[in-house]
């Protein structure tokens, strides 16, 4: 924690000189002094420390100051330090505006100027006041600090890349926070672009890109080299267990990850049926944990970075980024999982972000605290959002197409549903209108039994209507299903021949594609079971053939 400061302000220089040197003396082993000729210059480094988080336990301000009053100068440094203590230089003159000011300023002590000796005139009495102060200090967060409005979109993809880089932040809603409205006050002259994004040291990025945010909380988003033994592109499960084996088995291996690591499942509430948790563990968790596991082993991970394009230049597979940068490695492992697919409602696009999620959204429980929660879909994604919500939420709706929610959803999902007084399950339902204006505020739901339309208010909804594979970039590089789902191995083969371009003397290895020394894993392959684990087990069985695979090249 930054020392907390005790901060002196007197236009006349010697008498400002020999304060400070006293207060050194006594005082700078377990305090910052800081010190300004004038109120409107001590001001200006108050907005500083505020944008710092710094703590300061105690003013001492001379009261006789040009433009700007000792008193003056208190009741401005007040609003922004309220918990500082206060302590007036006054000359015999100024007793009286002095004893107003314990009314007007809560000033807690003026003292009479000369102080010396400060043994027996100053240090009594700071002592006793900082002594006061510390009893009193809750000491501040000290991580970043988000400062923007809940229903904006760029609010929210900040808080949302954060969390799921898991990196702690303080959210400031500048609707409803005192805290907030100051830290904008003091950024930009007091106009920035939202969301703020601060950091520990004060420096601040306005609306910044993702990207921006990782450079400056030190995630990697450039290679350390352009040559790999193995690129993995995509960090689910099954790209973090293909790191931790590939990398602990001796492959130089990097693992590109376009959002934050951890993939889907890096966004559960709780996963119940990984082997080894008997409890269930959090995609957060878990998502840490193989990060930690693979950084061990020095897989180097670069997020928020995207492949865009993938070339074959024998021996060679080479990857472009989002960035241009291209990579070239020896294999190559194709994990990108699949994305939530859009719901198809007409006005909802504009209020993606602004009170309508695509998968859990878990930043914006605590905001829905006291409100109804919509969520739409009826598999197990959407019946863990429901179970984590009613946590949270006055009640959670489920709105759910099919007309039973056990077609979609694990028994135990559903029994934990039906035990959960505040989930309410409606069946045959369909949103079909959203509206708002600059955030969600009512939407449409169609019965598709009774054929009847209702519309309620709701400021949050939540959409888990299934998901498809993004492999557009791979088009012309391997073979696909229809749907976009990567083939591989057995898959490949038909009528007992291999597949168009292949040339090399055997089949496809499992879990390879069509091109040689091009593996895919998880749920982006076709056939593939779409769990935390069978993407961990096929990730972890792919090195075996990325190993024979070398071998051979
Ligand atoms: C809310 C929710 C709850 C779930 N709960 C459970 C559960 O309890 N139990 C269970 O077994 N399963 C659960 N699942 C399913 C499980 O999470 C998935 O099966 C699993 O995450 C699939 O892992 P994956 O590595 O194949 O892909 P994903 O987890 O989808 O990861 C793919 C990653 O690739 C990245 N990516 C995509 N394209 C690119 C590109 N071009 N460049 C770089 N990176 C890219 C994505 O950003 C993503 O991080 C749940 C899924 C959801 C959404």
């Amino acid at each position: 924690m930054a020392k907390p400061v005790i901060f002196t302000v007197d236009d006349d220089p010697e008498v400002l000189r020999a304060v400070e040197r006293d207060l050194r003396r006594r005082y700078a082993r377990e305090h910052r002094i800081l010190r300004a000729d004038s109120g409107i210059a001590a001001l200006d480094t108050l907005g500083e420390l505020k944008l710092r988080n710094d703590p300061v336990a105690l003013f001492l301000v001379d009261q006789r100051m040009p433009r700007m009053t000792g008193v003056q100068f208190l009741e401005e440094a007040i609003a922004t330090f309220p918990e500082a203590k206060r302590v007036l230089l006054t000359a015999y003159a100024d007793t009286e505006a002095a004893i107003r000011a314990i009314n007007e300023v809560g000033l807690d002590y003026y003292l009479l100027k000369p102080w010396d000796p400060p043994e027996e005139n100053l240090y009594p009495v700071l002592d006793d006041l900082l002594e006061d102060w510390r009893a009193g200090y809750r000491p501040p967060f000290e991580g970043v600090r988000v400062v923007g409005n809940r229903w904006s979109s760029r609010s929210y993809a900040a808080k949302d890349f954060l969390a799921r880089n898991q990196v702690p932040y303080r959210w400031l809603d500048i609707e409803i926070s005192e805290e907030a409205k100051e830290l904008v006050a003091k950024a930009d002259h007091g106009e920035p672009r939202l969301p703020l994004v601060i950091f520990p040291d004060g420096t601040y990025l306005e609306a910044p890109e993702n990207l921006e945010v990782a450079e400056r909380i030190g995630l990697k988003t450039r290679a350390e080299r352009p040559f790999y033994d193995l690129i993995i592109v995509g960090g689910g499960p099954a790209g973090l267990a293909a790191a931790v084996y590939g990398a602990s088995e001796g492959l130089k291996t990097v693992l590109i990850e376009r959002e934050a690591p951890g993939g889907q499942a890096g966004t559960s509430s709780r996963i119940e049926n990984y082997l080894g948790f008997p409890k269930g563990l959090s995609g957060g968790d878990l998502a840490r944990r193989a990060v930690d596991q693979a950084r061990r082993f020095e897989v180097e991970i670069l997020t928020p970075q995207e492949v865009a394009e993938v070339r074959v230049e024998d021996p060679y597979r080479i990857v472009r980024l989002g960035d241009g940068t291209e990579l070239s490695c020896h294999a190559l492992m194709v994990t990108t999982g699949v994305s939530y697919r859009r719901l198809d409602v007409p006005g909802l696009e504009k209020l993606t972000g602004a009170g309508i999620y695509y998968g859990a959204a878990m930043t914006e429980a605590l905001s829905c605290k006291n409100e109804d929660v919509y969520i739409v879909g009826g598999a197990n994604s959407a019946g863990q959002a429901a179970v984590y919500f009613a946590n949270h939420a006055r009640k959670v709706v489920i709105l759910c197409r099919s007309d039973d929610l056990g077609k979609g959803m694990s028994r135990y999902l559903v029994d934990q549903i039906e035990e959960t007084e505040n989930i309410e399950v409606r069946l045959n339902s369909s949103v079909v209108v959203v509206e708002g204006v600059d955030h969600l505020e009512k939407i449409t739901i169609n019965n598709s039994g009774t054929g009847e339309e209702e519309t309620i208010d709701a400021r949050s909804l939540f959409i888990f209507i299934g998901a498809a594979p993004k492999t557009d970039w791979l088009d012309d590089v391997v073979e696909r299903d229809e749907r976009g789902f990567i083939l591989s191995g057995p898959d490949l083969m038909r009528n007992g021949a291999r597949p168009k371009g292949w040339t090399l003397g055997r089949d496809p290895y499992l879990l390879e594609t069509s091109v040689p020394g091009i593996f895919v894993a998880g749920d982006v392959r076709h056939g593939s079971v779409k769990r935390v684990a069978s993407g961990v087990g096929e990730g972890s069985v792919a090195i075996q053939f990325v190993h024979r695979y070398l071998s051979q090249v």
